[in-house]
């Protein structure tokens, strides 16, 4: 359900999950609300033109920063830009380093993720009639490799020729939160070799690429995870702080990216074809 005026202003071709800090200063900003068969998303959407493309902007945990990251409806917030014609979508995001040499401002774009999260609704296919009567089918999607190739490259690119040097690669392992993590976590997950920690990166893979949209996470190092640190672990202040310092340089570097990602119409990544001819069972956006 569109509640504002102009059916062409409320279409966006890409979106971006992050906050205010990436839309404000956006002329002529059209905010829509969209009710999805999953409930309401974390806010409005916020779509305005960059580069030339209209861009919906969704803030993660509401405007008001009051949604935890387990408590966010992902399912509602991918189906949302889904649904305003983004089929391409970039998650900027803040995570801690679990090894020495990502230390806090250190951009990294992932290829593989780590699920360590549990309270969450993962996927739309989940076998319950919806409140529009429709009941899914049960589908598997191919996830091997979690992120758009197309995007990744983009990302990585475009940050490079602004003079930031992202890291290409790497794994995010997302925890439930909103605690952090204990040191003793930690460690294991450096052990691993995984590289960065985060709270929201998933489910908001899976249910992109269950949805056929090209997803790109861009991870934003705020601190050193406990166990890459010897001192008393992360705080929040810390987080919000480095954050607050990086946040123009992201959003430079998130419109760059729009300006070089492929027209919807050319994709030609894998990640559209994601049910891999299986029947959904419900109406995708
Ligand atoms: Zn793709």
């Amino acid at each position: 359900m569109v509640t504002s005026s102009g059916e062409e202003q409320a279409q966006a071709e890409i979106g971006v999950i992050g906050g205010s800090g990436f839309y404000s200063f956006l002329d002529d900003v059209t905010e829509i609300t969209i009710e999805t068969p999953y409930g309401m998303p974390s806010d409005s959407l916020f779509i305005g033109q960059v580069a030339g493309r209209r861009v919906a902007f969704l803030p993660r945990h509401g405007r008001k920063h009051h949604l935890p990251p387990h408590k966010i409806n992902y399912r509602a917030n991918l189906w949302a830009l889904a649904s305003v014609g983004a089929r391409q979508v970039l998650g900027p995001c803040a995570v801690g380093g679990l090894r020495q040499e990502y230390g806090p401002g250190t951009l990294l774009v992932p290829d593989q993720l780590v699920d360590r999260t549990k309270s969450r609704a993962q996927s739309y296919f989940d076998g319950e009639v919806r409140v529009d009567g429709q009941v899914p089918n049960v589908v598997h999607v191919t996830f091997a490799d979690p992120y758009c190739p197309v995007g990744r490259q983009a990302a990585v690119r475009t940050a490079r020729t602004a003079g930031w040097e992202a890291v290409d690669g790497g794994t995010l392992v997302v925890v439930e939160g909103p605690r952090f993590s204990t040191r003793a976590e930690s460690l294991w997950h450096a052990a691993q070799g995984w590289s960065v920690v985060g709270m929201t990166g998933h489910p908001e893979a899976v249910l992109a690429r269950e949805l056929g949209l090209c997803y790109t996470s861009l991870t934003l190092v705020t601190d050193l995870d406990a166990g890459a640190e010897s001192g008393e672990g992360v705080s929040h202040e810390e987080v919000l702080e480095v954050f607050a310092a990086n946040v123009g340089r992201m959003r430079d570097v998130l419109f760059d990216v729009v300006r070089v990602l492929p027209d919807n119409a050319d994709r030609d990544c894998l990640c559209q074809k994601a049910l891999g001819g299986q029947e959904p069972g419900i109406a995708l956006p």
